[in-house]
């Protein structure tokens, strides 16, 4: 699980790919100078002691080239060690090089990428040549040692070959991620391409049967989250826990935002880098003031939910991006996250209360022989990682 204090560092949002879902890339985006990061460094250690998770986040942020990472890498290391920071990067490896291969080997960072399943599936919502480019990125990212995991983004039509995607992922070995294709805010079509609720919904629970089919062999990573959320009734991931004041995004000027998403809209900036601002200062901004009123919204509005525990009206900027100017709800995925929490704790309460006789081991899979492969077992692998 990641550090309740994350920081997402957006080096650029430009992104030499066209996903024809894509919301977050901006072209002609300016890259992040090693001024900022220094800023950067100047900001933080007067603002938190706590444990740091750094995300490298996009854009393309292999678009800053291995002299950026080269510098900001120890920059934020040895500037930051009193939070002994930790660091992660979202790249869709198609400018990975030995040369940056190397430099985020030396300081162990996982990569998160991101691809649909097989080619021809992958290009049709990514553009023509994108698998070949990230499996090229992701053959030199492994013979460095670097671990990586997939987003797999599943969009309205994509979701007809859900048993395709899924066999490619477990024959392939990658851990998958699922992303829902949000509505897009800059396509004059914004429903295109994404994933209804409902659907969402139930791929959630097909993805759940999947992951307890073929334990050992598949790994999705939601699933995962979702079942540890349920067993310990507090949120474990950003969705389902209050981002904020946990979670700041800094832009490639150093504008700070809540949260990558927000990265590049005026009116979400809380403050800068270059000024230091306390979290008293940030708490002023109307950005803080929102994303705060979506948390007392979500204390009314989710009160009678037997998931608010761990679902906490799911992510701010699901259910804020629609209509900027009034809240008007939670996160609209609010009806694929009661269905898949519903059926995870209806499993493990059947599980739990089902039989065990009081020998067995409260991780034992009591289920009859004939029923659904248990979700205590996948609890308990989860558990013991
Ligand atoms: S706004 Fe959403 S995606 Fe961003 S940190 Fe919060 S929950 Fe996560
Ligand atoms: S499942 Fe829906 S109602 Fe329940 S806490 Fe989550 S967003 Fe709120």
């Amino acid at each position: 699980m990641k550090t309740p204090f994350h920081i997402m560092i957006i080096p650029t949002l430009g992104c030499p790919s066209q996903c024809h879902y894509c919301w977050s890339s901006e072209e002609g985006s300016p890259v992040m100078t090693l001024d900022t990061v220094k800023a950067t460094v100047s900001w933080l250690s007067g603002f938190r002691d706590d444990p740091l998770t750094i995300t490298f986040h996009g854009g393309e942020p292999l678009l800053a080239g291995p002299g950026f990472f080269r510098s900001a890498l120890p920059i934020l290391a040895e500037g930051l060690s009193k939070n002994t920071p930790s660091f992660a990067i979202q790249t869709n490896l198609w400018r990975m090089t030995d040369d940056i291969a190397e430099i985020l080997a030396q300081y162990q960072i996982p990569i998160g990428s991101s691809i649909d399943g097989p080619e021809v599936l992958t290009n049709s919502q990514r553009g023509e040549g994108y698998y070949q480019k990230t499996m090229a990125g992701y053959e030199i990212a492994r013979a460095h040692g670097l671990e990586v995991r997939f987003i797999c983004t599943f969009t309205n039509k994509s979701v007809r070959e859900k048993e395709e995607i899924v066999r490619f992922f477990r024959e392939k070995g990658f851990t998958l991620k699922l992303h829902p294709a949000l509505p897009s805010l800059r396509s004059e079509e914004p429903q295109q391409w994404a994933l209804p609720p409902e659907e969402y919904g139930e791929l959630l629970v097909y993805l759940l049967d999947q992951a307890l089919e073929n334990q050992g062999e598949l790994e999705i990573m939601n699933i995962n989250d979702l079942c540890r959320c349920v067993f310990t009734r507090r949120g474990t991931v950003c969705t389902y826990a209050d981002c904020m004041a946990n979670t700041f995004a800094i832009g490639p000027d150093g504008s700070i935002y809540p949260c990558y998403r927000f990265v590049g809209m005026e009116q979400w900036v809380m403050g800068s880098v270059y000024d230091s601002p306390s979290i008293d200062d940030l708490s002023h901004s109307d950005a803080w003031k929102k994303m705060h009123e979506f948390k007392e919204y979500v204390d009314k509005a989710c009160s009678s939910c037997r998931h608010m525990p761990y679902c906490r009206g799911g992510c701010p900027y699901n259910a804020i991006a629609p209509d900027q100017e009034r809240l008007s709800g939670v996160d609209p995925h609010c009806i694929a996250y009661k269905r898949i929490f519903d059926e995870i704790s209806d499993r493990m309460n059947e599980e739990m209360f089902a039989a065990p006789p009081a020998f067995m081991s409260p991780f034992s899979s009591a289920h009859k022989p004939d029923t659904k492969p248990g979700i205590m077992s996948l609890i308990h692998r989860i558990v013991m990682k």
